[in-house]
Formats: C-alpha cells, structure tokens, sequence
C-alpha cells in the first residue's frame, strides 16, 4: 500500500569565508507527514539535527526560522537522524514536497556523509507546489506555503518555517485539495542523471512529454543526438513534420514546432542544464500549441538565423585577421634577418 511523505526540511548555511561547497546547505531540521493512500494524515515526523559544519547559525537563517544553536546543541547527529526517518518511512511510498528544492538539499547531505543513495536515476516525487498550482492557478506561478494556506482557508494552528510544521500544512493543502487526477503530473529530482541511454526518461503526461537525457561532455555534442533532438507527438508516437527547426535566441533554451497529422501542432522546448557534478544534460518538454504560438516561433526562428550568421561573419573576420597578423608578423621578422 503506497504512503504519501510530505517531508520538509530546515537548513543552515556558511558564510563566504566559510562555505563547504560539498554541503552548501546543511539540514538542521527533517518534518514529515505520512498520509495513506486516500490522503489520510496517519503519523508524524520531526528530527532536530545537531550540525557538524556550520556551527554558527547564519544571520539570515535565524530571522526565517527563529532557531537557535542551542536548540540543536542534544539533538542527533544528520546519519542517525536520517536513519531513523528512512525506517519511519517505510518500503513503499512517494515523497512530497513544497517545492523542488529540499529533495535537492536532502541528497547532497546524504552524499555528504556518505549515506546510500535513493537511487541511481532521477527521483520520482509530487512537487505539491506545483500541483497547487495546476488546481488553482496557471501551473506555472508559484505561490508560498502560507499564501496557500490561507487560500485554502486552513486553520494556522502550527509555526510555519519549521520543518514539521510546514509539512503539516503541505499534508493539510494536498488532504483537502484531493485531486488524484493531478496527482499524475509528478516531477523528477535530477540530484541523480541517468547513467546511460538505456535508463533515460521519457514519461508521458495527459498534456504534455518530458525527456531527460544522460550526461554529455558539452552542449555541441548533446545537440548532435539523434535521441535528444528527436520529436514525437507525445499522443501517438508518431514523427513530426517540423515546420520550425531547433533554433536558440539565448543558448540554454532551444525550440522546435512540428505537426503531427492526427493530433496537430507541437512545441518541444530543450532546456540544457548542468547537474550538480557540473555536467551538460538536457530536459525536453513537448506539448500541443496553436497556430499563433507557431507563427511567434517562426520568427524567433529566422532571428536566430540572421544573428548565427552575424555571429559567423565576425568569427571569420577575426579568424582572417588572426591569418593576416600572422603572416605580417613573419615578413616582419624575415626582413629583421
Ligand atoms: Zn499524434
């Protein structure tokens, strides 16, 4: 039987001087709410954690969360605190969170000491943020936890900016928005890329496919394969005819139009992003469009054509020039003689 956890966590931070760039942030508090699987609040979870790299707590860290040292001066160190979580956690469940960030954060202090990996891939979890928003909103804008709160008109009965009582709101929003229909559209932590070509993500959504790609040496060679650049209505599988090439106006995002002859119209967007072992892979959505978005999308396209070329001229201006200064400089150096 499958567990919602709605898990939050609380972190510390260095300063300039003091940073750990293996632990930027360092967990000082795990909360989390079990919810079975009708989304009934079943059990709770809170874990003081006693730090062991930053031992001063960040200025900006106090006003947020009003914790002191001292309130973590008896509590457990992160790997028995995350030991203990883990087993309350049980075997089969899903993690959920308020945005996509403590994931993140989760990982890297797991690596940090060591600790087992969840898995060697991207991580499967309910962004709750997200969901909130496509219920709510446009899917796209993102609301903080204590606006959602009050729109929902839950009762403000614990602190917010504790880990436990965050995610005592976050289970309240999810229990009273009950939207399993919504809850399709789960996101990937990708703290993990995947390993190879084999165990790459393609998942298909009710509007939309997503694609993550394994690692790549450099941006140029990811935008050489066939897999990445590929665009197939996410409905029926079919190829599309493209109509706007892959083109790039700022060079982290490439987009593409094509057509599906049953189902119409599709922008796939490439994001190109760097994991946290700072290499290249990519993150492509593709999605129905109308004909006005297209047209907008040719035009980039041509825009992005005429400044390749611009880019190109100078490049070879420079490259002639550097030829020329060359060949001056050895006339120069045979009249010397
Ligand atoms: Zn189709």
């Amino acid at each position: 039987m499958k567990n919602y956890i709605v898990m939050d966590l609380e972190w510390n931070q260095g300063s300039a001087l003091t940073e750990n760039p293996n632990i930027p942030f360092e967990v000082i508090e795990i909360g989390a709410v079990k919810l079975d699987e009708n989304r009934n609040i079943v059990d709770t979870f809170d874990s003081l954690i006693r730090p062991q790299v930053y031992k001063k707590m960040n200025a900006m860290t106090q006003k947020v969360i009003h914790m002191d040292m001292k309130d973590l001066q008896n509590a457990e160190i992160f790997p028995h605190a995350f030991r203990k979580f883990m087993k309350w956690c049980g075997d089969d469940f899903i993690f959920c969170t308020w945005g996509n960030l403590d994931l993140t954060e989760l990982q890297t202090n797991m690596r940090y000491y060591g600790l087992e990996p969840f898995s060697d891939g991207p991580l499967k979890y309910l962004d709750i943020q997200k969901l909130f928003s496509i219920v709510y909103s446009d899917g796209r804008t993102r609301r903080a936890l204590e606006t959602a709160v009050e729109f929902m008109q839950i009762e403000k009965k614990e602190t917010f900016h504790h880990a436990d009582g965050d995610a005592w709101y976050t289970a309240q929003i999810m229990n009273k928005m009950n939207r399993p229909d919504v809850e399709v559209y789960y996101s990937y932590d990708n703290f993990h890329t995947p390993k190879d070509a084999e165990h790459e993500v393609h998942a298909k959504f009710p509007t939309y496919s997503k694609y993550i790609s394994r690692v790549f040496s450099d941006k140029a060679e990811a935008m050489k394969d066939s897999e990445v650049r590929a665009t197939k209505c996410f409905i029926c599988d079919r190829e599309l005819r493209q109509t706007v090439q892959w083109f790039s106006l700022n060079s982290k995002n490439y987009f593409n139009v094509g057509i599906c002859e049953k189902h119409g119209l599709m922008r796939s967007k490439l994001r190109v992003k760097k994991n946290e072992k700072g290499n290249v892979y990519i993150v492509k959505t593709l999605r129905r469009c109308d004909q006005e978005e297209a047209d907008d999308l040719k035009k980039k396209e041509r825009k992005a054509k005429v400044q390749a070329e611009k880019y190109e001229a100078i490049e070879r201006a420079k490259a002639k020039r550097g030829r020329n200064h060359v060949r001056k400089k050895k006339v120069i150096k045979k009249v010397k003689k």
